[in-house]
């Protein structure tokens, strides 16, 4: 079907000269500047790490160690489950203190089961460290496995594990490297790009390599000149041709993987399908970064660099902070709160979620803490009925009719919902940002999609267990059948004609010659009485006598 669907495309342009617009979309303030002024720096070692077990799309990693255990930086501490799922390394040295449910950034602040190391300060690397690849003279397979075993998700926000990611590839036409900020005010991947443009590039040349892509193209935002002209110097510095550095116009949310697509190839991603459905693979920049780390460099995903900012901190800044660094700790290398914090989100000012505690944790898909006051986003007025104004499906990027589905959604109809597009909606907030009612329109989609989600996992349970119930009526179904032909086979054995008889024969001298050899074997051989003397005939009486005497019960009279 892919094939198919690839014949009817447009064709990629080579050069990519060519700009494409999507439906809809935002321009929108640019607030990134007070992060991306100063270099990155490192947010240090906290006090304790929290490592949720579920940190990606799929199965939530299975824990390998329990409390009072020691590990080293760099050591597995949760292995993946199944193909969809991703490993989960301890960032530093330190004891496991517990293994139990703790508050994690996720949108509906329910507690998920996490690793609590009590960190030593000493930043000891594990012993067992893989060696470094050679990368352009490593098989594919090896290079595939070192990235799956280093843990490595989808940077973006996303969190796909990237080894399966490049594992859905057919033939791919192109690479597509995600340089574009996913919303204003995040600055973490304009700052590696700037500051590490070497090893994106030779991250994005390991992803070449891997899929053998007919392009690669990066894409960086017209308003991030720095980044662009450090990337094409790292590209100079290796000689390599292969990899064109573009830039794209700044609207929001160009840094969505289908509308970076749409901009640069004007090819759309099917409904509930994949880039690589129409030839294109999408990795972010930040996850070339994490790939040439652990190819090059050996080393898994331990840290990434996350932008703090909002009128709530003193000092906005890019920070590299070790996963499982619990927020406060952010918060406190970014100089402290100021005051009257209305807000703490996780993300950006249009897709982040807000949460109730700064002890939540920064995990791989975290690339935004953003703190605000009252000032600069006072809380949204109250709701009032949807007027049916349309701006909202003015602005949509997913093409949907977003009024119809918030109307959907809201009243639990969750079918239609799913056939009005609830599933591509990207939760980009841009419908909510324009309506004038001020619908929170994003709660609904997300809240609907939970409950289908929640669902199905129900569903998929209840179908397990039907089938285990079923397979086990089955089994002692067959186990009663063979049974009752065993005894039908005895029975017919035994009872049969005359060869029946003789069967009966053959079994009671069977069962006598079994008998005689037992008591042989016992010496208690019969004796022969035929041929005695009368002296002996005397002896062995007198002995039967001795017998009886010493069995006979005892009498009242004895
Ligand atoms: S923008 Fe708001 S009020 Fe207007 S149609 Fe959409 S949901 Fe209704
Ligand atoms: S949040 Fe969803 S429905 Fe609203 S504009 Fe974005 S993609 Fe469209």
């Amino acid at each position: 079907m892919a094939e198919r669907l690839q014949r009817s495309l447009p064709a990629i342009n080579p050069d990519f000269a060519r700009r494409y617009r999507f439906h809809g979309g935002l321009r929108l303030e640019d607030c990134r500047e007070a992060a991306s002024s100063r270099p990155i720096r490192p947010a240090g070692i906290p006090a304790q790490l929290v490592l949720p077990l579920q940190q990606h799309i799929g199965e939530p990693a299975e824990c390998l160690v329990s409390p009072g255990e020691h590990v080293c930086k760099g050591q597995l501490v949760a292995q993946t489950v199944g193909r969809v799922s991703a490993a989960v390394h301890a960032s530093t040295s330190g004891t496991v203190i517990a293994v139990e449910p703790r508050p994690v950034p996720h949108p509906s602040g329910l507690p998920a089961p996490c690793i609590v190391i009590e960190t030593d300060g000493r930043d000891s690397p594990a012993a067992n460290t893989p060696p470094a690849l050679d990368y352009p003279n490593t098989d594919t397979d090896v290079l595939l496995e070192r990235i799956r075993s280093a843990g490595i998700v989808g940077l973006g926000g996303a969190g796909f594990p990237t080894r399966a990611k490049l594992a859905l590839h057919g033939a791919i036409e192109l690479l597509l490297i995600n340089g574009v900020e996913c919303e204003p005010c995040i600055a973490c991947d304009d700052g590696l790009q700037r500051e590490r443009a070497d090893e994106v590039i030779e991250g994005v040349r390991i992803l070449h390599r891997i899929l053998q892509p007919g392009a690669c193209v990066i894409a960086v935002e017209d308003n991030m000149p720095e980044a662009e002209q450090a990337l094409r110097a790292a590209l100079a510095e290796c000689n390599e041709t292969g990899i064109h550095v573009v830039n794209v116009p700044t609207l929001y949310p160009t840094g969505g993987e289908r509308q970076l697509i749409k901009v640069l190839t004007n090819r759309e991603v099917p409904s509930q399908g994949f880039p690589a459905d129409i030839g294109i693979i999408c990795q972010n920049v930040g996850t070339a970064a994490a790939v040439y780390q652990a190819v090059v460099k050996s080393q898994p995903l331990l840290s990434r660099i996350v932008t703090v900012s909002g009128d709530g901190v003193q000092e906005a800044c890019n920070l590299e902070v070790l996963i499982g660094t619990p927020v406060s700790h952010l918060i406190e290398a970014a100089g402290g709160y100021t005051d009257h914090i209305e807000r703490l989100l996780i993300g950006g000012p249009m897709m982040g979620y807000a949460v109730n505690t700064d002890a939540v944790p920064v995990i791989k898909t975290t690339n935004c803490i953003l703190a605000v006051t009252g000032r600069s986003m006072p809380a949204p007025p109250p709701a009032r009925p949807c007027i049916r104004c349309g701006k909202c499906t003015e602005v949509c990027p997913a093409n949907l009719l977003p009024q119809q589905l918030y109307w959907y959604a809201h009243s639990g109809n969750h079918d239609t919902a799913q056939d009005f597009g609830l599933f591509d909606c990207i939760e980009c907030g841009c419908c909510a940002y324009v309506c004038p009612s001020h619908i929170q329109l994003v709660q609904y989609y997300r809240h609907a999609k939970t409950e289908i989600w929640e669902q199905e996992k129900r569903k998929k349970a209840a179908d397990i267990a039907r089938a285990r119930h079923e397979a086990r009526l089955a089994r002692l179904e067959r186990i009663k059948q063979e049974r009752a032909e065993k005894l039908a086979r005895k029975k017919q054995a035994l009872s049969g004609g005359n060869s029946g008889d003789e069967a009966r024969q053959a079994a009671i001298q069977a069962a006598l010659e079994r008998v005689r050899k037992k008591k042989e074997q016992a010496g208690t051989t019969p004796r022969n009485i035929e041929n005695l003397t009368p002296e002996q005939q005397r002896l062995i009486d007198a002995a039967d006598q001795r017998r009886r005497e010493r069995t006979r019960p005892p009498q009242e009279t004895d």
